[in-house]
């Protein structure tokens, strides 16, 4: 035998029995962008490395050790997307989608970070993600948190803490970040390597560090709170009371930041108790920047992000109700005359009852056999087809959820009485 090829580590196969959380989360999420007009963009898995090093930023964790990179056969220099922000960017710039206009957008898709894979940490994860183009908020900036607090409630999920913050703008961070550096350098030898080597490069993602020697040192720091102009502390104010005014609670972190310069004002982030080390399932913020800086007109943007394995692990941790997935019957038949006549029968039912999921037995055996895998399949019905039925036009349906009795009808019959033996679960889904 020849050596078997396993998948690549940490780059999971979402197999069939994931499938009803995945499908559920889909849906939900779908419907909730939906309600708030938002309209699905789809956008490539790759895009030029520069793309990422201007939209993300050189100095991130993202672009200096995690992205997928590789020359392609012309020689260019590509990159698997870490995210999908620096696409969405690219994309409305290019197809002038942003010039004096608005824009509502949201994808869903793989993404890919050369991370340590671990519990909730993959190298291939998903993520749902939104922008809104053209709007300068904070009304936009509120409205994304009521999305995303929607979606987690529209999901049954429950606990999760929301921590918001505010970055002022490039100029107010300039100054902070001198306050920050003028601090931390005065504390050097209590930095990490790795917040030594941040420390003339980007000070303020030291303030991002999960270590927890330096957690007094950092809580200790200058807060850029205190270097606001007065715009930006307005539009603060009202991010808070917009949430407020939604019911929706949520605790101030000065802590929780962006280190680039296009991020500008709002950050916010979602946080669980239920999922270990792997805290964040959700995180957004404001980057009035960023287009520009990736060649479009000063465009104001914000938008989030949330993880879709972390949301799903969320939703299988407290068991939040899924959507059936399963068939709704499953159609034995033994006899050379019934099995003869069966596709043409499947179909038939397929035709009347369009919501149908009929999965029929393939590959012979006993009814016994047979029965077995039905009920195995979930399927709430079990469809009997032998010679008897086939000769004179009928079809026995038994149910396999409950002691309700087996039942004979005929053929012309029988969409009537399985769309009304499965009542709501034909047309939910
Ligand atoms: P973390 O601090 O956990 O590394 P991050 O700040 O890198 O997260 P973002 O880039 O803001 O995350 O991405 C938004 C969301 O995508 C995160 O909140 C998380 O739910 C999810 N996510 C990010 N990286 C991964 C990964 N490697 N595996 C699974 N989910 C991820
Ligand atoms: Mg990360």
């Amino acid at each position: 035998m020849s050596q078997r090829i396993q998948s690549i580590r940490g780059m999971h196969d979402v197999l069939p029995s994931e499938n009803a959380l995945w499908r559920t989360l889909e849906r939900t999420a779908e419907a909730v962008f939906a309600a708030y007009g938002y309209e699905q963009i789809r956008l490539p898995i790759m895009e030029r490395t520069a793309l990422f090093e201007r939209g993300v930023g050189e100095v991130t964790d993202i672009v200096e050790k995690e992205l997928y990179t590789f020359e392609d056969r012309g020689g260019e220099l590509m990159s698997l997307r870490p995210e999908g922000t620096a696409g969405a960017v690219r994309a409305g710039i290019q197809h002038g989608m942003l010039h004096n206009a608005t824009q509502r957008l949201w994808y869903v898709g793989p993404m890919f970070r050369y991370e340590r894979p671990q519990k909730g940490r993959q190298r291939q994860f998903h993520q749902f993600g939104i922008e809104a183009f053209g709007l300068t908020g904070p009304d936009v900036d509120v409205e994304q948190i009521a999305m995303s607090a929607r979606l987690f409630k529209n999901l049954g999920i429950t606990g999760l803490r929301l921590e918001i913050n505010t970055l002022g703008t490039p100029e107010e961070r300039a100054t902070y970040r001198d306050a920050l550096h003028a601090y931390f350098s005065a504390h050097f030898d209590q930095l990490d390597a790795d917040s030594q080597h941040r420390l003339d490069r980007n000070p303020l993602r030291i303030l991002d560090s999960k270590n927890p020697d330096m957690r007094e040192l950092i809580a200790a720091a200058p807060s850029l709170t205190d270097y606001l102009g007065a715009e930006s502390a307005a539009h603060f104010k009202g991010l808070c009371e917009g949430i407020e005014a939604l019911g929706i609670d949520y605790t101030i972190n000065p802590r929780l930041v962006r280190g680039l310069d296009y991020y500008t004002r709002t950050v916010f982030e979602w946080l669980t108790d239920d999922l270990g080390a792997q805290n964040a399932v959700c995180s957004g913020g404001r980057f009035d920047g960023l287009v520009a800086e990736l060649g479009g007109s000063a465009t104001p943007a914000t938008g989030f992000a949330m993880g879709v394995e972390r949301v799903a692990a969320l939703m299988e941790a407290q068991g939040v109700a899924l959507d059936d997935m399963a068939p709704h019957a499953y159609l034995v038949h033994t006899g050379d005359q019934a099995s003869a006549k069966v596709p043409a029968m499947a179909e038939s039912l397929r035709d009347a009852l369009p919501g149908l999921r009929l999965r029929v037995h393939a590959g012979g055996g006993s009814f016994k056999s047979q029965f077995k895998k039905a009920d195995r399949s979930g399927a709430r019905l079990a469809l009997v087809f032998g010679d008897d039925e086939a000769a004179d036009d009928t079809l026995q349906i038994k149910p396999l959820t409950d002691d309700r009795d087996q039942e004979r009808v005929s053929l012309a019959a029988a969409p009537e009485r399985i769309a009304a033996l499965l009542g709501d679960a034909l047309n939910h889904r």
